[in-house]
């Protein structure tokens, strides 16, 4: 195919290990590293008269990284009208993708800028901070070639709701879809990261996107509320905790039409198994990876390795040492392994939950002291059962196993209902096929880190508890977006 529709290919992103580029990159994005930004709603509203909000770095709430004002209730409204009456469905499919291609090069064009942001408004390492933008620029193309296969009519105006802990990539990443599919969108940035979504649009709108397209509706649970009670609202994608999922579902059962999809991704209680055959050295550095990442403010992270007993001192005692290796700090330096928690409430409960579990903590960094921060925290347990809800951060559990119960692990982690990543670490082929057939989740990793699916390849989603499908970045999300035959079809 030729034209617009490109082969695809994931952006190249950065290579942080090579000193010229990174040093490029590095001054680039200095001059953004004092800079203040302001916002606000964004579209084609009437003005609002609401209080700026200050914007903290989280990893230094001495750094004012800039202010948000909130959406009115009226701005609410006034935004959903205009998307009623926006002519994006007709706009023509290709000529929607060639503007979310250009959406894509410009968040290229504005790498140190948003690379900035990321650090300063979400506390994102660099390693971080490079691949979210990266993965936003991959749903942009990727949404704009699979456009051209769908075959459903748009739906009408989408609301997209999206997370903290990736302000950039998952906002995109929904609004991309919804945008390719046809929808007229209006965005709920997550209140902690309203700056980077806000500049975000501002790229959508440069590059030529129309501002009745996307509008930004800035502001906390209340927009949210308001916007899924709208009868005009045609679907909602939404990636955020499970309580909010079921919140927003019984309000769409109550006032959207029955048709109306919820597209959510939600939690998980995501497990890992290391066997006896497992190499040990390869299965820490990736249970590392797993659980530590982001400060295990992924919902993709692991929170629970179970370990055959036979290698469990062994493998404990390397991850201890591993471990202390690790770089806990500001995430705006490149050494820096691990960054903050996202807001004090947040570090308040992880801690709270952490205390509680004060007599079963095998192994604590030092976090540092006038932040954010939550030392990376082992806890041992003796089963997913265990495990009450999912801890937002870097905290990860662990259990032993006997070689002959591998069939009750599996039936625990099914039984938790929820089924987003489970990894597994062995090297016996039978053992790979029997847990990828028998473990219920949505993304399986072998010999390698649960984290950080790839556009295009590892589509991202969960089963159960986890979301309702289908997964991002991959071929079947799309045509959620539209009207297919079986939505016109009545009973
Ligand atoms: N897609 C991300 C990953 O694979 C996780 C997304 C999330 O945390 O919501 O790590």
């Amino acid at each position: 195919p030729g034209g617009i529709f490109v082969a695809r290919q994931n952006s190249a992103g950065l290579d942080l290990t090579d000193p010229v580029a990174f040093d490029a990159m590095n001054s680039a994005r200095d001059q953004f590293m004092t800079r203040s930004w302001q916002a606000g709603p964004l579209g084609a509203m009437a003005s609002g008269d609401g209080a700026a909000q200050f914007v903290v770095n989280p990893a230094n709430p001495d750094d004012q990284v800039g202010s948000v004002v909130a959406a009115s209730a009226e701005q609410v409204r006034d935004a959903v009208m205009t998307a009623t009456a926006s002519r994006w469905g007709a706009v023509l499919v290709a000529e929607r993708a060639e503007m979310l291609r250009r959406v894509a090069d410009f968040y290229e064009a504005n790498a140190p800028e948003l690379l900035a942001l990321l650090a300063r408004e979400a506390g994102k390492t660099w390693a971080d901070g490079v691949s979210e933008v990266r993965e936003a620029v991959d749903f942009l193309r990727y949404y704009a070639n699979e456009s051209r296969d769908l075959t459903g009519m748009p739906r009408g105006p989408f609301v997209c709701i999206s997370p903290w802990n990736f302000p950039l990539a998952i906002f995109t990443g929904q609004i991309a879809a919804a945008l390719a599919a046809g929808n007229p969108v209006l965005a709920k940035p997550a209140p902690q990261t309203p700056l980077v979504a806000f500049r975000a649009v501002q790229l959508m709108h440069a590059a030529g996107v129309p501002e009745d397209a996307v509008q930004l509706l800035p502001g906390g649970a209340e927009i949210g509320a308001a916007l899924t009670e709208i009868p005009g609202i045609a679907g909602v994608c939404f990636t955020g905790s499970l309580p909010t999922a079921r919140r927003i579902e019984r309000a769409m059962a109550e006032h959207l039409a029955p048709q109306a999809p919820l597209i959510a991704e939600t939690g998980g209680l995501n497990a890992m198994v290391v066997d006896s055959t497992a190499l040990t050295e390869q299965a820490v550095r990736d249970i590392i990876a797993s659980a530590f990442q982001s400060a295990g403010q992924r919902c993709s992270a692991l929170r629970l390795a179970y370990i055959q007993e036979d290698v469990y001192e062994r493998t404990l005692d390397m991850l201890k040492g591993a471990m202390n290796e690790l770089v806990l700090g500001d995430p705006a330096a490149l050494k820096t392994d691990i960054g903050p928690i996202i807001d004090i409430p947040a570090r308040d409960k992880i801690a709270a939950y952490i205390e509680a579990r004060r007599s079963r903590v095998l192994h604590q960094l030092t976090a540092p002291e006038s932040c954010t921060f939550i030392a990376p925290t082992v806890i041992q347990v003796s089963g997913i059962e265990d495990l009450p809800e999912e801890i937002f951060g870097p905290v990860l559990h662990v259990a032993s196993f006997k070689g002959d119960d591998l069939g009750k692990v599996v039936a625990a982690i099914n039984g938790s209902g929820y089924g987003l990543t489970f990894g597994m670490h062995t090297r016996i082929s039978s053992r790979v096929k029997r847990l990828a057939r028998d473990v219920h989740v949505g993304n399986i990793y072998i010999n390698r880190n649960q984290i950080g699916a790839v556009v295009g390849s590892q589509p991202f989603g969960g089963e159960g508890l986890s979301g309702t499908g289908p997964k991002a970045g991959g071929p079947h999300y799309l045509p959620r977006f539209t009207l297919e035959g079986s939505d016109l079809q009545s009973g």
